[in-house]
């Protein structure tokens, strides 16, 4: 019996090794996911900048063409007002001549105003742009790691799947069947160490006599209250 105990201390050992493994594999595509998330917000924020862009710089365009509309219509104007014959003529054309002055005047400072928005979403575009290539590269960089740890973690985990079968196989079947049940029930902890009395999993105390045969022996025991295989401590 006591070489059972011993075993499936042994056999604990490697499924903690084994459930650490796990945890690891488990974490490494969050990092990948964290970089591809960081990426598309970066994506998204580069093709809200092009569609602003694009609609400023038709805004400007069509403020150019009426700008050229305008002054043709003030040249016209001014052609007219060599002609007029009455002072009430004159008086109409001159204001006419002065509230398209002044429509231009305007339309050309927010064409100034427009311009300075270009060039600071131009920027943005480019800085987006550089800013989106490397994430680019750090995600392709992120995943080329990832499947070389990966076949690194591949091969650890068969190699403690095979010491893991080896020892499990010398165990006596009832045991190996309670083992496994334990490790799926009790978060992949099976055994616990009593020290002092105490099971150092569910810190419950053990019976005092419970507690003098596992000193005295190395007795496959359960813990009334966790259930776990148990040992003490001075048998490690
Ligand atoms: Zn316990």
């Amino acid at each position: 019996m006591e070489n059972q105990m011993r075993l499936i201390i042994e056999l604990q050992g490697i499924d903690g090794q084994i459930r650490e493994l796990q945890a690891e594999i488990d974490r490494e595509p969050d990092r990948l996911k964290e970089l591809r998330d960081d990426m598309e917000a970066k994506q998204e924020l580069l093709h809200e900048t092009v569609g602003e862009l694009k609609a400023i710089k038709a805004e400007s365009k069509d403020l150019e063409l009426s700008i050229e509309d305008l002054r043709s219509r003030l040249k016209e104007s001014n052609a007219r007002l060599t002609k007029v014959k009455t002072e009430r003529e004159a008086k109409a054309l001159h204001k006419e001549i002065a509230d398209t002055d002044a429509m231009i005047k305007e339309r050309e400072a927010r064409v100034v105003e427009l311009k300075e928005s270009i060039e600071g979403l131009a920027q943005k575009e480019k800085d987006t742009t550089g800013a989106v290539g490397q994430d680019k590269k750090e995600v392709g960089k992120e995943k080329k790691r990832l499947d070389k740890e990966r076949k690194h973690y591949d091969k650890l985990f068969s190699q403690l799947a095979k010491q893991r079968e080896k020892l499990a196989s010398k165990l006596d079947p009832e045991l190996r069947t309670r083992y496994d049940f334990l490790l799926t029930r009790r978060d992949g902890v099976a055994v616990a160490t009593v020290k002092e009395g105490v099971c150092l999993q569910c810190y419950m105390n053990i019976p005092p006599q419970m507690f003098i045969m596992l000193q005295r022996a190395m007795k496959v025991e359960t813990c009334p209250n966790c259930g776990r295989l148990i040992y003490w401590i001075g048998h490690e």
